[in-house]
């Protein structure tokens, strides 16, 4: 079966400094975020990267683009929002058992994805990538109002919302007995 993260890197390899474009269409891989937020499994991931052949591998630098979505975490309502995500990686070629990884000095920042054989894999780049850069505050909106605590009202609809003319029963009680105190 064909593996759409896969791209054949042969000729690149055999140039030592050559570089190779690459982009790619692909279902987003599962693992992304989870069930209440994240980017959903096949859902459109856009990637674009210059491979840059090195001694030890290959370098790639590049941008990600997909869609996370799931549920507001003040007012529940649904979001979805595009991601781009900018990435710089390493590709270093196979190694058999027992040799060395490769060397920490060659990769200045970014994950670690060896290739296999003649193929550069990007399912698992993109995996971290996208899963490292989800928003941390999921929200529907910065300025979100969430919902009323006593009636679960959303305040971003309610406009001036207030409880103050239909007191909670246990406060109707008290005031019960403070008036017949005060009589
Ligand atoms: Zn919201
Ligand atoms: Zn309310």
């Amino acid at each position: 079966m064909k593996n759409e993260y896969k791209v054949p890197v042969a000729a690149l390899l055999r140039n030592l400094g050559s570089q190779q474009e690459v982009e790619m269409e692909v279902k987003a891989p599962s693992g992304i975020g989870d069930s209440f937020y994240g980017v959903r499994v096949g859902s459109p991931v856009h990637l674009k990267a210059v491979l840059s052949s090195m001694r030890s591998g290959i370098e790639a630098k590049g941008e990600i683009s997909a869609v996370e979505e799931g549920k507001c975490s003040r007012c529940l309502k649904e979001v979805k929002r595009p991601v781009k995500v900018e990435f710089s990686a390493f590709m270093p070629f196979e190694r058999e058992a027992g040799e060395a990884s490769p060397m920490k000095c060659e990769v200045d920042e970014g994950g670690i994805y060896p290739l296999s054989g003649d193929f550069a894999d990007f399912e698992g780049l993109i995996r971290d990538e996208l899963a490292l850069q989800l928003s941390m505050i999921r929200l529907c909106k910065p300025d979100c109002k969430g919902l009323c605590q006593k009636c679960g009202v959303d305040l971003n609809e309610a406009g001036c919302h207030s409880h103050e003319r239909e007191p909670d029963p246990r406060f109707a009680k008290l005031a019960e007995l403070k008036e017949r105190m005060t009589k």
